[in-house]
């Protein structure tokens, strides 16, 4: 059997925090505990104290409706909190107040999907469904979990409220779930309810298995990013076991994103061991239909209806739109920009969208910023656009000034300061034409009897003027200048 014979099946269990919220799912202390005294931001409530009752954030319950009527689940109008049981450090009251979709229980929301595009490919991700639960606290390890000799705990991030995506074992490559989360991370920011740039708001749960073997459960994947690199670590892993005539084995793994490899926790524990039950200490939700109504009536344009919207108002190609409309940030940036200018048509409009998404783009890459970050002003892009259309700039000096500009700085400042506004000057280039004929008449002399030689005269001018020097027009004057000379 060669390797591309094995049918891999990914699953997902993305948990993300409501960044945007200001406090905890069942407490009023705050939501937003990065960079705060670790053990700060506590109380009864969040720590478990006897005797502590929790009151359900009215706001997550939006929140979580707006994400659930962005990806089209189904919600589910009446349902109650569960405990799932476990002792845990990081779970000081030995449950996690969560949703359970058994025994009488129900998920905040059911099914619904993702559409993802792979190499022009389409393919829905089918949701199996979504739900709230607390986030536990935080444990902070020296190093590697494997080989930290201590372990802290910060319980400012217990309580905090979190949303489980789980989707159908539906997903056959790490690069489908690459994409997918690409596409939840974008719907999510358009939703308003997280930022997931933040550090720690998302942590992945990968299901994976090679066909007709025990699957394995990859737990505490810390980044969106690193979803893709320990899928394909752990299917290397799999298939080298079944090549040497191993069994799989149905097991909880650790992904160890220090040492990039995923590490057996434990053998998959079952769901029994979590002797789920009715959480008594919170009264059921009502979830009704204006309520609904409301949240969808007030919920942005998402990214695939603004894609569609892009190529209509502005003429672009599918794929550019799909790229544009990723980053909330980056779409609104553009839209801001092709409109601040009257004169903008479908050409300009494109090739603000390849500054934007080439130059501009690997600019904010290469230092790790969100364009949120920088100085750069949308109307400078149109400067851009303009200049080089009007040939005031050439493309290559444009794309040496893009790095400055999103530190501030406006295009007539960096070419002043650096001295790279190409001289179109007609009077100025013939002042210098003229001092390199009178300087070389040797060249003078071979441009005579071989026309290519006016090269070496354009090279002077051009090295007089440090390159500025507009080469057609020089080429013209000099030209023109022998001809006066003979
Ligand atoms: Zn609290």
């Amino acid at each position: 059997m060669s390797s591309q014979d094995y049918d891999i099946i990914i699953g997902l269990e993305a948990h993300i925090q409501l960044t945007n919220l200001n406090t905890k799912l069942f407490c009023s202390c705050s939501n937003n505990y990065r960079g705060a005294e670790p053990n700060s931001y506590v109380c009864p409530i969040c720590i478990g104290l006897p005797g502590s009752l929790p009151v359900i954030n009215k706001k997550a319950i939006e929140f979580a409706t707006r994400l659930a009527i962005a990806l089209s689940c189904e919600i589910n109008q009446s349902m109650y909190f569960f405990r799932k049981n476990y002792f845990y450090p990081d779970m000081s009251k030995n449950f996690q107040i969560s949703q359970y979709n058994k025994a009488g229980g129900k998920a905040f929301a059911d099914g619904g999907n993702i559409t993802i595009k792979l190499n022009s490919h389409k393919k829905d991700i089918i949701l199996n469904r979504i739900h709230l639960e607390e986030d536990p606290a935080r444990l902070v390890h020296k190093g590697s979990i494997a080989t930290s000799p201590y372990t802290l705990v910060d319980y400012n991030r217990s309580g905090v409220t979190l949303i489980e995506i789980v989707t159908e074992p539906v997903m056959s490559s790490p690069e489908e779930a690459r994409e997918f989360l690409k596409q939840l991370k974008s719907i999510v920011q358009y939703s308003g309810i997280s930022n997931l740039d933040l550090e720690g708001s998302v942590r992945v749960d990968a299901n994976i298995s090679i066909k007709g073997h025990d699957r394995s459960e990859v737990k505490n994947i810390n980044s969106f990013k690193e979803v893709e690199r320990a899928l394909r670590h752990e299917i290397v892993r799999q298939k080298n076991l079944l090549k040497r005539g191993k069994k799989l084995i149905q097991e909880t793994r650790h992904w160890d994103d220090k040492r990039r490899i995923t590490i057996s926790l434990r053998t998959k524990e079952f769901e029994a061991d979590y002797r789920y039950f009715p959480e008594q200490d919170l009264v059921p939700i009502e979830i009704d239909n204006i309520f609904i109504q409301k949240v969808k009536d007030e919920l942005p344009e998402m990214p695939s209806e603004r894609s569609i919207r892009l190529r209509r108002d502005y003429n672009l190609s599918e794929f550019d739109s799909d790229n544009l409309v990723l980053d909330k940030d980056i779409a609104d940036f553009y839209e801001d920009g092709v409109n601040s200018d009257a004169s903008f048509g479908p050409n300009e409009y494109k090739q603000y969208c390849n500054w934007l998404m080439n130059d501009i783009s690997r600019g904010l890459n290469e230092q790790n910023r969100k364009i949120k970050d920088t100085k750069l002003y949308p109307h400078q892009i149109v400067d851009i656009v303009k200049y080089i259309n009007e040939g005031k700039i050439t493309t290559k000096i444009a794309k040496n000034i893009v790095d400055d500009m999103m530190d501030g700085f406006s295009i007539m400042e960096i070419l002043e300061n650096k001295g790279k506004k190409r001289i179109s000057d007609e009077i100025l280039l013939q002042k210098f034409s003229n001092e390199v004929i009178k300087e070389n008449p040797k060249i003078v002399k071979d441009c005579r009897v071989n026309p290519k030689a006016i090269e070496a005269l354009i090279g002077r001018v051009m090295a007089k003027t440090r390159g500025q020097a507009d080469p057609h027009i020089t080429r013209n004057i000099i030209l023109e200048l022998l001809n006066k000379v003979e």
